[in-house]
């Protein structure tokens, strides 16, 4: 038995299904990237939004833009768009939820005219994205539009027959300018800092070397709201497959599961209208800069704290390392001696409680968040999560050792490439190469690591930090270390 729209009645009680027409639904919104995220925060608040008469015209069309979406489109065909969401709460509470409010999905290497058709269709108000950080194309090191990529080099000489989001945004935008009608608003659900300037500065960046003056119509008339998502949202397992089937007695060929906890928060700026979403939980906000710093530089930089931290002592997972006392309290002094004090006063939210809830996340023993996943790409996160920070502190002189033992942490961890148990890391980041390289010399110069002047600025030259930054490398390097004393000395010194 098959989930699809027919098979809904034969669902337990106790799942929340969509009970609206979806028959009467019209996609105001077409999003580009149909992850697991995009289907366990974007889609699942349209669906609460949906169960509202008068917002019939704000259901979703999906699009896969790569060849690696094709399996995910047979699926969603077979299942009428459906999909189950299984949401995990700390307590251990399982609730299931039938997500409907996508409607149609268009896999673009198939048939690129009709995507284009749909964002030129005068539905479609608002054009969402979660592309992942490598999608909006931009440099790493510059931050400016990667114009040597091959695929943007094409699409900047075929726009009839674009591969990247780019290509079918200005194509679709070029159309809507002819024809006399108004842009829909392109939101970033992508978790990139200042989402929505960034996919501005990249468009206009493609656009204008293609159309000068289609580039200046975008640049007046298109609205990039910037926001702030979050959810954890784990890669689907074969285990959730099993477990919906088994608990739903349901086929579910692609379910979600996710954590309890959701955010959205969004800036009110739209080119052409938008949904109600702040009747279903979002926050439309003037500017949403403060919170994303909120987000960042806790929940960011907390999971990069107990990811170094945890996998030289060992640990697998998030909600391992954090449901060992010593991590959790290393976590907290963190976050309220060396972060807090750098956190603006926010309208709606309460730090401690914001605080509280996020260890209760990573405590989640059912979401099962891997370090080496938090790891992943440390060199393009821990400059924003934790550097920054450590800058701020420092100009204010304060102290700093609990984030300097997690840069020396990084500094072994690169160098050495296995944990305190002698296992081999599993390692994952563009730079990996220089990282160790520099990690590598530290044997001969304690402050080698902190050359890496692109990550670390000029932390080498801050004399109250090396001292403390010497000292932590002396007692990670020390033959019997063991990075849990270290942490609790540290506590100690506090
Ligand atoms: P995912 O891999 O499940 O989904 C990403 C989707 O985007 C896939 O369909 C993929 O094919 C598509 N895609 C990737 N690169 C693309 C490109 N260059 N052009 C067009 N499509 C592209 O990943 P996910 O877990 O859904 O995460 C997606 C993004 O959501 C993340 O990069 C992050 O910015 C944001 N996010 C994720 C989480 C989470 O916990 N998973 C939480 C907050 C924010």
């Amino acid at each position: 038995n098959t989930l699809s729209q027919q098979s809904l009645s034969t669902l337990p009680a106790d799942v929340d299904v969509p009970k609206y027409d979806r028959s009467k639904l019209t996609a105001g919104i077409v999003h580009i990237g149909v992850g697991g995220f995009h289907r366990a925060h974007q889609a699942m608040y349209v669906n609460e939004l949906l169960k509202t008469p008068g917002s019939e015209s704000w259901a979703i069309c999906g699009v896969g833009l790569l060849e690696a979406n094709r399996g995910l489109r047979d699926v969603l065909v077979k299942q009428d768009y459906l999909y189950s969401l299984t949401v995990r709460h700390p307590n251990g509470q399982i609730d299931h939820q039938v997500i409907g409010s996508m409607i149609d999905f268009l896999f673009a290497p198939d048939n690129k005219q009709q995507v284009i058709d749909k964002l030129v269709n005068p539905q479609t108000k608002i054009v969402s994205l979660t592309i992942t950080e490598g999608g909006y194309n931009f440099n790493p090191a510059t931050g400016e539009f990667d114009f040597a990529n091959p695929e943007i080099i094409h699409d900047m000489a075929n726009l009839h027959d674009p591969i990247t989001a780019f290509g079918y945004i200005t194509a679709a935008l070029m159309q809507r300018k002819a024809n006399g009608m108004k842009p829909f608003t392109v939101q970033s659900c992508d978790n990139v800092q200042h989402n929505g300037d960034m996919t501005r500065k990249m468009l206009l960046a493609f656009v204008s070397k293609i159309d000068a003056e289609l580039g200046q119509w975008i640049a007046t008339n298109v609205a990039f709201p910037n926001a702030m998502v979050d959810r954890i949202t784990p890669v689907t397992t074969k285990a959730d497959i099993e477990h919906v089937a088994n608990t739903l007695h349901i086929k579910d060929e692609w379910p979600i599961t996710c954590e309890a906890f959701t955010q959205w928060v969004i800036e009110d700026n739209f080119s052409d209208g938008r949904p109600a979403l702040d009747t279903v939980g979002a926050q439309f906000v003037s500017d949403v800069t403060p919170f994303e710093k909120m987000k960042i530089r806790l929940l960011n930089a907390g999971h990069s704290v107990l990811g170094l931290l945890g996998s030289i002592h060992g640990f697998a997972t998030i909600d391992e390392a954090v449901s060992d006392p010593l991590f959790a309290t290393y976590l907290r002094r963190f976050m309220d001696d060396e972060v807090t004090p750098l956190i603006d006063q926010l309208e709606g939210i309460d730090l401690t409680q914001y605080k509280d809830t996020l260890i209760e996340r990573f405590a989640n023993p059912n979401i099962k968040d891997s370090l080496a996943r938090i790891c992943l790409e440390s060199s393009a996160k821990l400059p924003k999560f934790i550097i920054a920070s450590i800058n701020e502190n420092i100009a204010l002189n304060r102290d700093t050792s609990l984030a300097c033992l997690v840069i020396a942490t990084w500094c072994l961890y690169s160098d050495k490439q296995v944990n305190q148990q002698g296992e081999a890391l599993d390692i994952n980041d563009q730079m990996a190469a220089q990282l160790h390289t520099f990690a590598s010399k530290t044997s001969e110069d304690p402050l080698a690591f902190l050359q890496l002047t692109d990550l670390f600025g000029d932390l080498n030259n801050q004399a109250v930090f090396c001292k403390d930054y010497r000292n932590a490398i002396a007692d990670l390097y020390a033959e019997d270390s063991n990075i849990k004393v270290i942490m609790q000395a540290r506590l100690q010194a506090k």
